[in-house]
């Protein structure tokens, strides 16, 4: 497999600003990386933020994705697990320390020292990119590549903030129902578990979209729910939805924040919280996250929605996740040689 010397790639200079189409040399693998060449790279809700300005840069110029599905064309020296020619995911979390209590202590997800794909390292709105070859995922066969890719950040997020939502769940809510909440929505459907999906006020369209993926009932956000919940996993990062999610959700039951950004939240009164209901966040992931949930993806087969975008295009997938015009996943597909 020949690799060019230079490829295309969209990168961000500053935030608040749009990404620019710009040619740079194919990143070379160092040591226990992997050369990928990209085949599809999904568009997440925190890259948006990344280019909105709204959560700090670390690194710049940066290159965003971290829902990447890639072909490895080239590795590093001490690559000993994945072959070339082999197709692997590449998510959020894109490297630790290995050492700190919380990797000691099977909580990588909060590692002190950790690398983020697309964050703080460069990631796949590309048609190369590099990948430290421990924190790349097998994926199912049966996935297509753009439809694999919103499984890496939406499905596996969402996949971690239900498992973190608590035990003997039955009703489910799911605030903002985009890239995670759609496959999300599967997962439970599959297990019994009755979801009720929160839209804007007057969505109609994304409420018609829940209730053909399984959803029981789909509303507004401000409404309640015919059922009291035993958890609400909120997906939109709007702060006021941890009140309406709170007033739900039943004695003991759990608000889950999946987001890595969220306006304000309002004050509340304590009644709300009282009785033992919890409200919690959800940081990243751990690789154990990752290989459960691909494990599940194959056993429940996830119709995954995409919108594909070419990769010059993403200024446009990002402007149209911004105002709520992508019905499930924008996925970026580069067009390397
Ligand atoms: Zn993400
Ligand atoms: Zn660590």
């Amino acid at each position: 497999m020949t690799v060019p010397e230079r490829m295309h790639a969209m990168v961000l200079h500053e935030g608040a600003s749009a990404l620019r189409l710009e040619t740079r040399p194919v990143p070379q693998p160092g040591r226990g990386e992997v050369l990928l060449r990209v085949l599809a790279c999904g568009v997440c809700r925190t890259d948006l933020h990344i280019v909105d300005g709204e959560l700090p840069m670390t690194v710049r110029p940066l290159v965003p994705g971290h829902e990447i599905v890639g072909r490895v064309v080239a590795r590093g020296p001490g690559v000993p697990a994945i072959e070339v020619g082999a197709r692997v995911g590449v998510p959020w979390l894109g490297g630790t320390d290995g050492t700190c209590s919380y990797c000691r202590n099977g909580r990588e997800n909060l590692c002190d020292h950790p690398r983020f794909t697309g964050y703080t390292v460069d990631g796949g709105y590309a048609e190369y990119a590099t990948a430290d070859e421990r924190f790349c995922l097998r994926l199912p066969e049966t996935y297509p590549d753009a439809n694999a890719a919103p499984l890496l950040c939406a499905g596996l997020i969402g996949y971690r903030a239900y498992r973190l939502a608590g035990e003997g769940l039955e009703h489910v809510g799911l605030y903002g129902f985009g890239a995670s909440a759609h496959i999300l929505a599967q997962v439970l459907t599959a297990q019994g578990i009755e979801v009720y999906a929160f839209t804007r006020e007057g969505d109609r369209a994304g409420q018609a979209f829940a209730r053909r993926l399984g959803a029981v009932w789909a509303g507004p956000s401000t409404a309640r729910p015919p059922n009291r919940l035993d958890a609400a996993l909120l997906f939109a990062p709007v702060g006021s939805l941890v009140v309406e999610a709170l007033r739900s959700v039943r004695k003991g039951g759990a608000v889950v924040c999946a987001g890595i950004h969220m306006s304000d939240i309002p004050s509340f009164p304590y009644r709300l919280l009282w009785e033992e209901r919890v409200v919690r966040s959800v940081a990243n992931l751990t690789r154990e996250d990752g290989n459960d949930f691909m494990r599940l993806a194959e056993t429940v087969r996830i119709e995954t929605h995409v919108a594909p975008f070419e990769l010059r295009h993403a200024n446009s997938a990002l402007s149209a996740l911004r105002e709520g015009r992508i019905e499930g996943a924008a996925v970026l597909i580069p067009k390397a040689a």
